[in-house]
């Protein structure tokens, strides 16, 4: 699956998840630069010849400045992945406006604001691959997370429309949406709660981060032509 030169700017990769995609794009080849908040994690990049760069992709500013970060050191971005994501989970007649609004800017207007900072590059050379990170969740929704799911799924909409509009200009616009896959996110259930989701995964198996990572990898891909506008499931069958 080639993406060699290619450059590619995925969020939120200090760890889990979209840690596993940039290790992967950057093993096949793609140029890549990562952003994230843990200055320590971001480090570790560095010290691998990577850009990381510090920011919250709430803060427009820092998007704007990421994004121009990147055009600097390698004149182009080819490739978007837009995984950063929170949960604050909380049944919804007792949830905060502070933890409403903060899974909504982060996982929702994060992704607009990363698309919108890099899009006029790609627009300009007539060419790109967009993933966004929704989840199952957005789907099947879940008691608990009604913010998470409402976020994820608004996800699943802006990539419908934004491959819509972009399509001419050869940008493909996909989104991916993982069941329940093994990282710090999920760590926190109770083992009562990891057995439940294990009786319902047909596949028998939580995910790695590197099970999406090699979906992302295709869709990001040269090989992948004319896949767009969709919302592919990577869930061990969690949702069919
Ligand atoms: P982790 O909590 O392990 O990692 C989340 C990443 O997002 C970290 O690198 C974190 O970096 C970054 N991040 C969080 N908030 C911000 C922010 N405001 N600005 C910039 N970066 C931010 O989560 P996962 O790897 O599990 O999840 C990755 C994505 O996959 C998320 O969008 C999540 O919703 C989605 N997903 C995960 C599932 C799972 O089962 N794990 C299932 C379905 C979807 P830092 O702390 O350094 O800022």
């Amino acid at each position: 699956m080639d993406v060699v030169g290619k450059v590619a700017l995925v969020t939120g990769a200090t760890r889990g998840i979209g840690q596993a995609i940039a290790a992967r794009l950057k093993d096949a080849g793609a140029e890549i630069a990562v952003t994230g908040r843990d200055e320590v994690l971001l480090q570790a990049w560095r010290d691998q010849g990577v850009l990381a760069a510090a920011a919250d992709v709430t803060d427009v500013r820092q998007v704007e400045d990421v994004v121009q970060a990147v055009v600097e050191r390698y004149g182009q971005i080819d490739i978007v992945v837009n995984n950063a994501g929170i949960t604050k989970d909380g049944l919804m007649m007792r949830m905060s406006d502070a933890d409403w609004q903060r899974v909504i800017d982060t996982n929702l207007t994060g992704v607009f604001n990363i698309c919108r900072a890099a899009i006029r590059c790609m627009l300009r050379r007539r060419q790109g691959r967009i993933v966004n990170i929704s989840s199952v969740i957005g789907v099947a929704g879940n008691a608990g997370q009604t913010n998470y799911a409402a976020s994820k799924a608004g996800v699943i909409g802006f990539t419908k429309a934004l491959a819509k509009e972009v399509a001419s200009r050869n940008i493909l616009v996909n989104a991916v949406t993982p069941g329940y896959i093994d990282t710090e996110m999920t760590r926190a259930l109770t083992e009562e709660q990891r057995v439940e989701i294990l009786r319902r995964i047909p596949l028998g198996r939580t995910g790695t981060g590197e099970d999406v990572a090699a979906l992302v990898h295709f869709l990001v891909s040269e090989e992948n032509k004319y896949i767009t506008g969709q919302t592919i499931h990577c869930d061990g069958g969690l949702v069919i």
